[in-house]
């Protein structure tokens, strides 16, 4: 599959360095509401998320075809020891939300409230984060990777994606990839009974032997806080099914097919890419999807837009709410995706 390149960020460092900041301030947000003990300065969450898609839709699409540039120049290092710090923050963010929620009064509903936002905003981040850490080659840096998805109560989900999804997506036999014209609620259902298939086959237990310590694990982690503060484990249940939530909606995203899509052999140009600079600079380019699937070893910071894939620049944020009205994501879909397909 022929890249792109994009080009070199012309306005400085600040402005994408203030963007690649902005998951550090959800920790932090946890951090206050664990020691304030007020429910409401989650609120702040939201507020963040609601600017993060006001600049999906406006600088994210204006610099669309801008590369991220490195946070130190000539340097990779912080590139490659983000995945592994988010791993850090993730447990501090954790910590703080576990602390606040059994230490202050809140009804089953905010509980609810708390593990919903805790999985919409920490999860996506630790979702893109672990995705890039089972691709590295270091066995540490896997291992972290796969003890974060386990964390997310979604274990299984390295080696689906190992086993399963990088060899048959864009075809019928990949549970993550959706059937032409499926909604998000069909294919949820499908992803959910078809990943815990795809965990059991031969292959996926020969190449993911610490599946079963981490199942248990997620089991201990759920029931262990059952006899003295049941709250905690509800509450490791709703960040869990958000986590499951935020993670299928993004492979939804980015493999939803359009009618032309060749549905019937592995494809790789039905994997489609994202240019959008927001949602790029917080994802760890997760959103150039489809060079990630050409390459799924080269690291995040070295990916580069394919020249072949459908290419839309909306934003994962946007996207995420848009595909649950499934007629609205279809057209706007339809309209704003550029074909860059030179292929015959
Ligand atoms: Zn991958």
């Amino acid at each position: 599959m022929k890249a792109e390149r994009l080009a070199a960020a012309r306005s400085g460092l600040a402005p994408a360095a203030l963007i690649r900041a902005t998951p550090l301030l959800f920790p932090l947000v946890f951090v206050c509401t664990a020691v304030t003990g007020v429910l409401s300065t989650l609120y702040a969450a939201l507020a963040l998320h609601l600017l993060i898609i006001a600049s999906e839709l406006t600088v994210g699409r204006r610099w669309s075809e801008v590369a991220i540039p490195k946070l130190v120049e000539g340097s990779s290092t912080f590139e490659d020891l983000w995945p592994v710090l988010w791993f850090g923050l993730h447990l501090v963010a954790l910590v703080a939300a576990l602390s606040f929620v059994g230490s202050a009064d809140l009804t089953w509903r905010q509980v609810f409230a708390v593990g919903a936002f805790f999985g919409y905003s920490i999860n996506a981040f630790s979702a893109a984060a672990a995705h890039e850490l089972i691709h590295r080659e270091s066995h540490a840096e896997r291992a972290f990777g796969r003890l974060l998805c386990a964390i997310m109560l979604y274990p299984h989900f390295p080696c689906v994606h190992l086993s399963a999804h990088h060899h048959w997506a864009g075809t019928d036999h990949d549970c993550q990839t959706p059937k032409p014209g499926q909604t998000i609620h069909a294919y949820l259902a499908q992803a959910l009974f078809g990943g815990l298939r795809a965990a059991a086959t031969p292959q996926a237990r020969a190449l993911d032997r610490g599946l079963p310590l981490r199942a248990l694990f997620c089991v201990l982690v759920v029931a262990a806080p059952l006899m003295f503060a049941p709250v905690l484990s509800a509450f490791m249940i709703v960040q869990g099914l958000f986590a499951f939530l935020v993670i299928e909606t993004i492979n939804y995203v980015q493999h939803c097919p359009f009618p032309d899509d060749d549905h019937s052999a592995a494809a790789a140009a039905s994997t489609h890419q994202d240019l959008n600079f927001v949602s790029r600079a917080l994802l760890l380019n997760l959103p150039l999807h489809a060079a990630h699937h050409d390459r799924p070893a080269l690291h995040y910071a070295n990916l580069t837009p394919s020249a072949e894939a459908a290419t839309l620049r909306l934003g994962y944020w946007c996207s995420f709410w848009l595909v649950w009205l499934p007629p609205v994501w279809h057209s706007l879909r339809h309209n704003l995706c550029s074909h860059h397909r030179r292929s015959p």
